[in-house]
């Protein structure tokens, strides 16, 4: 049988044996795989350096369903995205949106995820420095929309109550969004102010003006966004990458 190809964008790599990798593949026709790249490390590898951290192009895969390591014939890179790395900020963001991406679609075919993550990392790679912050932000939120869990910001999370607008919205991240004032009494929830909650609205939409933050805005809604998202992953997960964005760990204090 030959080989399928798909779009694909590596969200990780690790050495496997002396000479081959193992690549975990965002692909757009066949979810999220794992596949095993043979002899990637030897000198003349026909892989090149294409097998780097966010790197896309079209995989060649001989499938078989039965196991969870595929096997990796060949990897045409389109872009080694190799802008990311000029800053932290940058590269940050973009290994926080590849691990959602990573833990969080499903294992088959999303194209929606997967074209959106695509576009979220030519965007960070090429916007200008003072953008990626927020970009970064709207680009997580789009992604956990785009997969099915949006946060509930106008209804209530738990009974679907209406919640009035330009209000403050009582967001709860367990519960996955915001509650009316009768579910709220009594939970571990945080108020967003109206312009807070307006921002985060904006976030959410694809299409409305980005806000502006400054640092302590931004890293409310950082630590807003990681809250968000731990309640949603499974019992001791670990998201390094989103923990490195969160705190931003390479600013000094
Ligand atoms: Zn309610």
């Amino acid at each position: 049988m030959p080989p399928i190809t798909t779009p694909a964008i590596i969200l990780g790599a690790l050495r496997y044996g002396d000479t081959s990798k193992i690549v975990r593949l965002a692909t757009r026709d066949l979810g999220i795989r794992s596949a095993l790249a043979k002899g990637a490390l030897r000198p003349r590898s026909r892989f090149g350096a294409s097998l780097q951290l966010l790197s896309e192009g079209v995989a060649h895969l001989y499938l078989k369903e039965t196991r969870d390591l595929q096997t990796l014939a060949a990897f045409d890179l389109t872009s080694l995205r190799s802008g990311l790395a000029a800053d932290l900020p940058r590269f940050s963001a973009a290994a926080a949106i590849g691990e959602v991406a990573w833990r969080f679609s499903p294992a088959e075919s999303h194209p929606d995820s997967y074209d959106l993550l695509s576009g979220a990392l030519t965007v960070l790679e090429t916007a200008p420095e003072e953008a990626i912050e927020v970009l970064g932000l709207r680009m997580l939120w789009r992604l956990v929309s785009v997969l099915g869990f949006a946060p509930a910001l106008d209804r209530c999370a738990r009974d679907g109550t209406p919640l009035p607008p330009d209000t403050p919205l009582r967001f709860s991240a367990a519960e996955g969004g915001g509650l009316c004032s009768r579910c709220a009494d009594g939970h571990g929830v945080s108020t967003l102010a109206p312009v807070d909650r307006r921002a985060l609205e904006a976030l959410v939409s694809s299409e409305a003006e980005l806000p502006v933050f400054d640092e302590r805005h931004a890293a409310s809604h950082r630590r807003l966004f990681a809250r968000f998202l731990r309640h949603h992953l499974a019992e001791g997960g670990e998201m390094p990458a989103i923990t490195f964005w969160e705190e931003r760990s390479w600013v000094s204090r």
